[in-house]
């Protein structure tokens, strides 16, 4: 019985040890190891900053902070994202304004930027979903042009390269002003749980590491190391974002590791392709010529008619995990705390007056995709073996 799991990290002995080391250290929560990542993610992305935080949830939520986002202000983003995504909108009492998807990158679709903009847009938050690079250069342009603030959710883009002016650029120097990472272990590279983001504005990089830090004036670090007796002041709402010096330990470590680590996965990606283009009927995912994805997870469509729940159950049954496609925040009918009328929590947002796009391409891609199983540790042989259970899943069901 074959029994092939959806993701596993992997963890060394580097990292192993990392934390030991942390742990004898006498200091175990944001200090020096915290510092010492951020420099080394920094210099890896080419940012001239990054701040580190509890996970990408929190930096999501502090960039939009940070950037001015408040009370009724409009965000354009995608509703085809992990729920995380738009929740970090609300969290700013501003409103996500969904746009839907290009079917064939599942990221969204620049053409459809401009009817979302509207006088109360303050900025565009813009996913590199599940690694691939989304059009950034015609994002940024358009934000520009309107003068909106651009973040990027790139939780699964730690790797992930772009090409602009015939030079390939990692994903988070950033090209917009903010980029938010995850260290999720379901991501590239983990921490158990961690966030970070970078910027290239010291004064927006300033703001972040205060609010992580209940906007206290003089953090305790530096209180430690004082021989003089020194007050802080907490002038602002901040929160408490932080990451440990455990986390990091750990993230330094996979950090070395990382190269390998999206080698393999495209690798794996690659034989992917070429295993699946004998299943008459499924698409792979495209990458398009400028961007090179790190492939955090292989989502492909499958045959016209095929039901997504029976072929995962007849793949499951065979013992091989895997998912559906990437959800659609805006079906989603959990929570509000507030006064959203329009049936559900996400559908309130996305139906601004005289304004109910279609997000069709986002609802088909959750339908009619499922993620099959990607990590480094997973062997060819393990492969082989899902694109059999695809196979014969699309033979009996
Ligand atoms: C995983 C993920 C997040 C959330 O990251 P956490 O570190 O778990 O908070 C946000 N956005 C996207 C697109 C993700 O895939």
């Amino acid at each position: 019985m074959i029994n092939i799991p959806f993701a596993k990290p992997s963890i060394g002995e580097g990292e192993i040890a990392a934390v030991i080391e942390v742990l004898k250290s006498g200091w175990v929560s944001q200090g020096p190891k915290v510092a010492e990542f951020e420099r080394a993610f920094a210099g890896y992305v080419g940012a001239e900053h990054a701040c580190a935080v509890s996970n990408c949830t929190a930096a999501l939520h502090l960039a939009l902070l940070a950037l001015g986002v408040g009370v009724d202000d409009e965000v354009i983003t995608v509703s085809h994202s992990f729920i995380a995504t738009a929740n970090a909108i609300r969290y700013c009492s501003a409103k996500p304004i969904f746009v839907d998807i290009d079917p064939e990158t599942y990221n969204l679709d620049a053409a459809r930027l401009e009817s979302a903009i509207s006088n109360r847009t303050k900025a565009i938050l813009c996913v590199h979903q599940l690694g691939m690079p989304c059009d950034l250069p015609r994002i940024v342009k358009i934000a520009a042009r309107y003068g909106l603030r651009v973040v990027e959710d790139a939780a699964c883009g730690i790797g992930s390269e772009i090409r602009i002016n015939g030079r390939w650029d990692k994903i988070g120097q950033p090209h917009g002003d903010i980029a938010c990472f995850s260290f999720h272990p379901r991501k590239v590279i983990t921490t158990g749980e961690g966030g970070m983001l970078t910027t290239r504005d010291p004064e927006l990089d300033n703001n972040l590491r205060r609010l992580r830090q209940h906007y206290m004036s003089v953090p305790d670090t530096a209180r430690h190391q004082s021989t003089q007796v020194i007050f802080e002041d907490y002038q602002k709402l901040g929160f408490n974002y932080r990451m440990t010096d455990i986390q990091a330990a750990i993230g330094l470590e996979q950090l070395k590791r990382l190269p390998d680590l999206v080698g393999r996965r495209r690798e794996l990606a690659s034989r992917y392709r070429a295993l699946l283009s004998d299943i008459p009927g499924v698409i792979p995912p495209m990458e398009p010529e400028w961007a090179r994805s790190t492939w955090q997870s292989y989502s492909v469509r499958l045959p016209e008619g095929k039901d997504q729940r029976r072929v995962m159950q007849y793949m499951l049954d065979m013992g091989v995990s895997t998912r559906r496609g990437v959800m659609c925040a805006h079906r989603e009918s959990a929570h509000p705390p507030g006064t959203w009328t329009c049936g559900t929590a996400y559908r309130g947002h996305i139906c601004g007056p005289g304004r109910c796009p279609s997000l069709w391409h986002s609802e088909a891609a959750q339908d009619h995709t499922i993620i099959l199983p990607l990590f480094p540790l997973l062997t060819f042989e393990q492969q082989n073996q899902v694109v059999a259970a695809l196979e014969s899943a699309l033979v009996h069901r």
